[in-house]
């Protein structure tokens, strides 16, 4: 991919800011930072991989850099937490004392070794031929333990749903999680029934990485945080397989450090500010996750999660919107925030693409936490989205750096303690 990053430019940058006392966001700092990140030695950064560390070093570093502080009781600035994979080996079972035919067994399972009886912990449940059973299995697969007896006439649906617990999943705890197994099976009773499961289960560390400002008020807390995982390689994109994820969200990760270089040379903050770069947003948000449960979501006042905003939005630049915007009046706040300002924050224009839910931002706001994603992102014309030309070379990045600052501006008032956002109803969450 094309180096923007410009020699003189960067003596120049260097010049400019050393030595002043508040370090206003730029142009320099936002290219150096989010070249690096979308640069094709980080190969994509997909998360369970090494090239996703070398991300999260990267940002611990630019951390490091900046002067933040680290969570209480870490000694870096990197939220390693274990994954697991888990892989169905065996399933055996029989009914009425006869063996079930493998090919009409499955299993998931949260254990390496799994076996029942009659008359231990679990009661078998028949799945009629006319019940929904797609419907059945997902209101039972996060139940600790399931044995279901599906009537042969759901053939293709239990092949289909069969063919999914055979794959690898994965799951953020093994033991105490949930076991299901079902059986194709004319049974009308069950007199006697065994069931033996064996599974391999590996385990992954992957990590976030999280760095504090701490405020006058240690349990007031604004968090501003981005996903820094993309997609990786992919084969048969050939020539370029590397899908570099600049505006995806190597853009918002650079938000997250240079806000964080900005409230770090401004001062002790009244509230203690978190920064916050995400892994796996992209293969099922296990960061915000994991994150979510190492805090306290009441102590949570705000949460600025940064989206995309290295293109301008459908309003032109010095535009931004805001997901989910009548949840909270975390919107309005930045509105007013910003009111005599060139730039100004909007409603999401798509609300049609449901982004409130597809982003970090939802695991929070699941938690009564305001929570919205921010983002210029015209997403449903942007020929680049997902695709490998995410690339640098397609940004605006004088419009991010605006966007940047833009959002600093806008969060002043919530940093302050003068202005406190609405909490988000979790029931109206998903
Ligand atoms: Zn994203």
């Amino acid at each position: 991919m094309m180096n923007v990053k410009n020699g003189t430019i960067l003596l120049l940058g260097v010049l400019l800011f050393t030595g002043c006392g508040r370090a206003e966001t730029n142009v320099v700092d936002v290219t150096r930072v989010i070249s690096a990140l979308a640069s094709d030695e980080m190969r994509g950064r997909q998360a369970f991989t090494p090239d996703a560390m070398n991300a999260a070093n990267f940002i611990g570093s630019e951390f490091e850099s900046i002067g933040l502080s680290k969570l209480a009781g870490d000694s870096d600035f990197i939220q390693d937490f274990p994954l697991y994979t888990v892989t169905t080996d065996s399933v055996t079972v029989s009914i009425n004392g006869k063996v079930v035919s493998p090919d009409m067994v499955a299993a998931s399972v949260s254990t390496d070794s799994l076996q029942w009886m009659e008359g231990a912990d679990v009661t078998p449940a028949f799945v009629g031929a006319a019940d929904d059973l797609l419907a059945v299995w997902r209101s039972n697969r996060s139940a600790p333990n399931t044995l279901l007896i599906v009537h042969p006439d759901q053939k293709d649906t239990f092949d289909q749903i069969a063919g999914f617990l055979r794959r690898p999943s994965r799951s953020m705890k093994v033991e105490g999680g949930s076991n299901l197994v079902m059986v194709l099976s004319s049974a009308a009773t069950v007199q006697t029934f065994s069931v033996n499961v064996t599974a391999m289960i590996s385990e992954q560390n992957i990590a976030n990485v999280v760095g504090v400002i701490p405020g006058k008020r240690a349990d007031e807390i604004v968090v501003f945080s981005a996903h820094y995982d993309h997609l990786g390689v992919r084969r048969g994109a050939e020539p370029d397989s590397i899908y570099n994820g600049a505006n995806d969200d190597a853009s918002g990760t650079t938000a997250v450090i240079e806000l964080a270089r900005y409230f770090k040379s401004n001062g002790t903050p009244e509230r203690t500010i978190y920064f916050v770069a995400f892994t796996a947003e992209e293969s099922g948000g296990y960061g915000s996750r994991h994150f979510s449960e190492t805090v306290n979501p009441d102590q949570i006042v705000a949460m600025f999660n940064i989206e995309m905003i290295g293109k301008p939005a459908v309003e032109g630049r010095n535009t931004a919107w805001i997901t989910g915007f009548d949840r909270s009046d975390f919107g309005t706040i930045l509105q007013e925030a910003v009111e005599g300002t060139v730039f100004g924050f909007y409603p999401d224009p798509y609300p049609d693409q449901n982004l409130f839910y597809r982003s970090d931002n939802a695991t929070l706001a699941r938690l009564g936490v305001p929570a919205h994603s921010i983002s210029t992102t015209p997403i449903d014309v942007d020929a680049d989205y997902h695709q490998a030309s995410d690339e640098v070379s397609t940004l605006d990045l004088e419009h991010m750096t605006n966007t940047i600052k833009a959002i600093a501006t806008g969060a002043v008032t919530i940093i302050s303690g003068e202005k406190t956002p609405t909490r988000i109803d979790p029931s109206s969450v998903n």
